[in-house]
């Protein structure tokens, strides 16, 4: 959708994606290539960007439910997005068992 703001033309946002702010920076920054504390050195320069981003939460959450991607995604590596599905799975089972076992009480 656009509009005018005085003279100025307005673009509304289309996606989470027009308002990322790694948009604005080296692409090369969410894909460390190195290892070691290199790599995790670029690693933490991307988080601290994406810390400031507006649409984190919505870039993590694409990120998690595709576990191809790979690199930096809503302030995350690829290796703590496998770790966070992994939490989330092992909690989904723990609600399903309590919720069984309070039915399974009634
Ligand atoms: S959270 Fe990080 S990777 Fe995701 S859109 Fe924002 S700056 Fe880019």
């Amino acid at each position: 959708m656009t509009g005018t703001a005085g003279a100025v033309r307005v673009r509304a946002p289309q996606s989470w994606e027009d308002r990322a702010v790694c948009a604005e920076v080296d692409p090369e920054l969410f894909f460390p290539e190195h290892s070691g504390w290199a790599g995790a050195l670029e690693a933490e320069v991307a988080k601290a960007i994406c810390a400031e981003c507006p649409v984190c939460g919505d870039c993590l959450a694409t990120a998690l439910a595709d576990p191809a991607l790979y690199g930096i995604w809503g302030g995350t590596t690829r290796a703590e997005r496998k770790q966070l599905r992994r939490r989330r799975r092992a909690g989904q089972r723990g609600s399903r068992r309590a919720g069984h076992d309070e039915g399974g009480r009634s």
